[in-house]
């Protein structure tokens, strides 16, 4: 076989047999296929596309490639939740204690922030102590203790997909429904999950911009998911506006903590307790209904507070900090953004948003830039919002006073005005099973 022929192929849009996949994804994980070659496949695969079964598998050489995880130690069912990532996305922190609470297993592999999106890892260890690097016995007997456990990605989980996306992000070949589905859901297959519920994010502060490709993207994952004999749902959330009102990683803790002690009403906890209500119909086999009401019931109860109190103990972080979140550290300056201008908030570019907190130090622009927990940002208005000139839109916590002008000119950027109410768009677009 021939890496030529292979391209020659994908470039004349023709089907790759499975054994062509594998030999591509086998020799170039090894080191034999050149990253030229490589490219060339992506860039062709970026024009022609891949049917269903060459993007399953394409995924299951990928999640083949390295270590997967055996959770087969778990007493009961596991589950996992995967989003595409967005602005101000703290559903993990709420959705996973309350999933736990009412039964369910979450042995959960996150990653850290990149660019105007944050990372749960991240979030996490703005909690004192909070260890994200537990050991393989450590994480199952965290999740046979107390329900849950959150860690950063560990071994050698799919460098197939490491590879490529590397590759990928330097060709202009991210951009690709179906390279898309089989790198996020290689890395849900390796992570060993019975259960997988995908939060698919549209709009603005996403990667998927318009509700069509979003779909389209679901419907592959859930296929993807599905073909590896794992209970899948996808549910397409909006991301046209930060999700809540915290934007940077302490800031985005506390603002959990304020949803589980059932304090905040809005779309977050919406989306979160519809994430956990999928989540609970696979380990219970209820209908929605009754799993949303389970949900609920663990947020108003305290029960879902108190998980994840048990797994910040377990991870070596003070809980006296989810009791008392007054006890996170402080950034030295914080700032309002007042209104320049009058009317209805019509737009709020989210992913303006989600640049303005990587310039307050809440984010990354490379890979191995240091973020500072405290930074970030408190929205005081959204979309649909009516303000009046000098009201404060935001106020900006950082400890870099220098970046406040940057950061308040992105916000002020990012807001469109009208003098009508606009249509709000619900937090929940659809949900594919
Ligand atoms: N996230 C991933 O993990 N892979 C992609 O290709 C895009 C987003």
């Amino acid at each position: 076989m021939r890496m030529y022929d292979i391209i020659q192929k994908k470039k004349e849009n023709k089907t790759l047999t499975r054994e062509e996949i594998r030999y591509f994804v086998n020799m170039f994980t090894e080191g034999v296929i050149e990253n030229c070659k490589a490219s060339a496949l992506m860039m062709a695969i970026w024009f022609n596309g891949m049917t269903d079964e060459e993007i399953s598998e394409l995924t299951f050489a990928m999640a083949e490639s390295g270590d997967t995880v055996d959770l087969s130690k778990v007493n009961g069912f596991t589950v996992d939740k995967h989003s595409t990532g967005g602005v101000g996305d703290k559903t993990t922190l709420i959705a996973v204690p309350i999933v736990a609470a009412c039964g369910g297993k979450i042995a959960k592999m996150s990653g850290r922030g990149l660019g105007h999106t944050g990372g749960t890892v991240d979030k996490l260890e703005s909690i004192a102590g909070f260890n994200t690097s537990l050991d393989a016995e450590s994480f199952i007997d965290c999740v046979n203790k107390t329900g849950l456990c959150v860690i950063g990605q560990t071994g050698n989980l799919t460098p197939a997909d490491k590879k490529l996306y590397a590759i990928r992000d330097i060709t202009a070949t991210i951009d690709s429904i179906p390279l898309i589905a089989s790198s996020i859901m290689s890395k849900k297959i390796a992570a060993g999950a019975q259960g997988i519920v995908l939060d698919v994010k549209t709009g603005s502060g996403a990667f998927m911009k318009t509700v069509e490709d979003s779909e389209i993207l679901a419907q592959k994952m859930v296929m993807i998911g599905k073909a590896a004999g794992r209970k899948m749902t996808a549910v397409i959330s909006d991301m046209d506006v930060p999700l809540g009102n915290a934007v940077g990683n302490s800031l985005e803790v506390i603002e959990a903590v304020n949803v589980l002690n059932d304090r905040q009403h809005d779309e977050l906890y919406e989306l979160c307790i519809t994430l956990a209500a999928n989540m609970l119909m696979f380990v219970h086999q209820k209908s929605f209904e009754e799993c949303r009401t389970m949900a609920q019931n663990a947020v108003k109860s305290g029960a879902a507070l108190n998980k994840l109190k048990e797994m910040v103990k377990y991870q070596g972080g003070s809980p006296e900090w989810i009791d008392d979140t007054s006890l996170f550290p402080h950034a030295e300056n914080v700032f309002p953004v007042k209104s320049e201008r009058e009317g209805f908030i019509f737009r709020m570019d989210a992913e303006k948003i989600g640049e303005a907190s990587v310039l307050l130090g809440a984010g990354r622009e490379r890979k191995e830039d240091k973020i500072d927990h405290s930074a970030g940002i408190i929205l005081q208005k959204k979309t649909g919002d009516y303000v009046r000139k000098g009201d404060v839109i935001a106020f900006l916590h950082t400890n870099r006073r220098y970046s406040f002008i940057q950061a308040k000119n992105l916000i002020t950027e990012s807001l469109t005005f009208s003098a009508q109410k606009p249509e709000k768009r619900d937090i929940i677009i659809k949900t594919i099973r």
